[in-house]
Order: structure tokens, then sequence, then C-alpha cells
């Protein structure tokens, strides 16, 4: 028999204990572990196993809506601050929106048998938001049930994580990444370098080989590394327009998976005022991702420019072909590779230093741009 569970990757362990205890489950828990992974896939998982009759069969109306954001008991609760929780989003305050979790625990639930609340970035709670929610984690009313999704337990107040039950998860071995994309009907080579590329974070590694514009992407971060080292000045200002259409070119992707998603939660919601209600929560949020994903695309382009070096490194200083991650680009690394090493490591300092500009509010066309300057300087 299908159930939610089916579609969580890896995991087992925890997946067994959560499908047992879905039944009974404690009033809070804390999913600890790297991003990425996959903690807030199982945190819906047990979100549906909670509120559907068969512990979540993955079918039916309820696990249906948890699915698609639309159930009406199950929220998921992201900062709505710049980067961090607003005290109005857990208790009333003149400044709270609609929805204010300690108010919205204490109602019984809509439909479903349990009010769940899923807190992404739980570690981005200050010590006063966390300490307006400790007494609700504490007694939460009814049967509320409360899951809090963070990189680590050390980032959170100890009074919070006294209160819930810690599961820890642990990234996948790459092998075991590779058996798994494998498993999904991909093939062996290009699961390698999805595995490879992403560091063994499965969820990463999944993005990359279901989306055209991530490897596409990859693929023009590379090419204008190699016609980085003979290009003239205004080559070198369109190769930076070039990366940062590239660097954009998943926000579109991501815009049309939100069209779809909303299309679906409105079309799932059992009354026109739940739809406009989950149509309003699911665009705040949207728009938070659309401005995530262009801070990542940067990011991933000046990872790919940072790896190419990295790689030409690794061979300068006559490490094995096996360190390389670009696998499939060996003869031309090799080629990158007669450069000294001092330049090579240059670039990557440099590629290092542009990095930390992410999460910053930069002009990434000019970044870009001096970055490459700076590259060519090495390289020429
Ligand atoms: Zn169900």
């Amino acid at each position: 028999m299908s159930s939610v569970w089916d579609e969580i990757t890896g995991h087992e362990e925890i997946v067994s204990h959560l499908e047992v205890e879905a039944a009974a489950p404690s009033h809070a828990y804390l999913f600890a572990g790297p991003s990425g992974i996959g903690k807030s896939r199982v945190a819906r998982a047990l979100a549906a196993a909670v509120n559907c009759k068969s512990l979540g069969c993955g079918s039916c109306p309820s696990c249906l809506k948890v699915a698609h954001g639309v159930h009406p008991d199950v929220h998921i609760l992201e900062p709505a601050g710049k980067s961090e929780y607003l005290i109005g989003q857990i208790v009333k305050r003149p400044t709270s929106g609609g929805f204010v979790v300690v108010e919205e625990a204490n109602r019984t639930p809509f439909e479903g048998r349990r009010k769940v609340f899923i807190f992404e970035d739980a570690d981005r709670l200050s010590e006063e938001t966390s300490n307006a929610l400790l007494k609700t984690l504490e007694e939460p009313p009814g049967d509320a049930l409360f899951i809090l999704i963070a990189e680590s337990i050390t980032s959170l107040l100890p009074t919070i994580t006294s209160r819930c039950r810690v599961v820890r998860f642990f990234g996948i071995p790459p092998k075991k990444v590779v058996d798994l994309l494998v498993e999904k009907g991909f093939q062996r080579e290009e699961a390698e370098l999805a595995s490879i590329l992403s560091g063994g974070v499965i969820g990463e590694a999944y993005s990359f080989i279901t989306s055209p514009a991530k490897r596409a992407r990859r693929e023009a971060v590379i090419s204008v590394a190699l016609r980085l080292p003979s290009a003239n000045p205004a080559d070198v200002s369109f190769m930076a327009e070039e990366l940062l259409a590239e660097a954009r070119r998943s926000v579109d992707e991501l815009r049309e998976r939100q069209r779809v998603e909303i299309e679906r939660a409105v079309e799932l919601a059992a009354s026109p005022q739940l739809a406009s209600q989950a149509r309003k929560r699911l665009e705040e949020s949207h728009r938070r991702a659309v401005l995530k994903e262009e801070q990542r695309g940067f990011e991933e382009v000046i990872d790919g420019l940072a790896r190419w070096y990295r790689d030409a490194l690794v061979l300068s200083v006559g490490g094995s072909p096996e360190l390389v991650i670009n696998i499939d680009r060996l003869p031309e690394l090799e080629r990158e590779a007669k450069k000294s090493a001092g330049r090579l490591m240059a670039c990557t300092d440099a590629l290092f230093q542009v990095r930390k500009l992410a999460a910053f509010n930069v002009n990434m066309q000019m970044a870009l741009e001096a970055v490459l300057f700076r590259l060519q300087e090495e390289l020429a």
C-alpha cells in the first residue's frame, strides 16, 4: 500500500520510528540536520500521517491537502522578518497579521484531527520569540503538534530544545545518493555527476538532475571558464551578463512550479474563502522563495567557477583524477591544469571572496564582472 512516507528518500530509520509514532506523537519535535536533506519533507509526511484516518495513506483528501499545502489545520511557518521570526507571528501584537501561532493553536482543528505547526528555519527564532512560544510548546492546547526544523540544535535556546523530541538527520553517503537516483530511473553516469556536484546532499542532487536550467547553467559556467583567458574586455562584460542570466534562469522554472502549486491549492480548497487564504499564504511564501532562489543562483554560478579552478588546481599539483569533481570534463581540465598552482589558487580565492557577498544586496552584474576581470588577470 502506498503512503505519505514513500516519497521520502533515505532516512529509513527515522521514517520507521515516525510511522509508528504517528498514532500517538510527541507534542513537539525538533528535526535537526544539514539543509537540503529532506527534513521538511519528513515534517510534511508526519503532519499528513497524524491527520489521516489510515495514518498517512497519501491518497485521501486530507493527505492530498497536506501535500499541496492547503490543509486548513497544517501550518507551515517561515520567518516573516528579514532574518528572523517576528514576535507578532507567535503572539498577538499590534503588528500581527492575520495569523498568530498561539491563538491558532488554541482553536479546535477545522477539519483534521490535530493542528500542526511546522517552523521552517526554527534557528531564526530570537530569544524573545522563543520565550513567547515556550508555554505553548510545553503544554500545547488540545492535540496541537509542533515541528521545528533547524540545521543544528545548538542554534536554538536550550529551553526550546529540552521541550522537543530531537530527531537528528544525517547526510546520505554519496554512493547511496547515486543508487537512489538510479532507482528512480536516472542513468548511472548522470547520477554520479549529480551526487558529486551536490556533495552528496540528496535534495540538491535530485534538483540538479531534474532541472534543465541547472544543468544548462553548469555548462554555461564551464564555457565561460574556457573562453575567459583569451577574451577581450568587451567579451568579459558580455560574459558577466551571460552568467547573470544563468544565475536567474532557475527563477523562471521556480515561478512556473509556483503557478501550478497555487492552481492546485485553489482547486483543492473546500471553500472560496479557504482558497483565497491558501493563495495569499502561498504567494507570500513564494515571494520569499524567489528571493532565495536568486541568491542561490548567484552562489551556484560562483561555486561552479570555483569548482572548476579547484579541479584544475588538484590536477596541477599532481592529484589523482579521482579527486576531480567535474569528472565528465577531464581533458579540458588537464589543459587548464598547465597553469601554475599559485595562479589557480588565486582564482579560487577571488571566487571565495565574492561568494561571501552573496548574502548581501550586491549588484550581481558588477560583482561578476569584477571577479571575471580578476580571474582573467591571473590566467592570461
Ligand atoms: Zn490519508
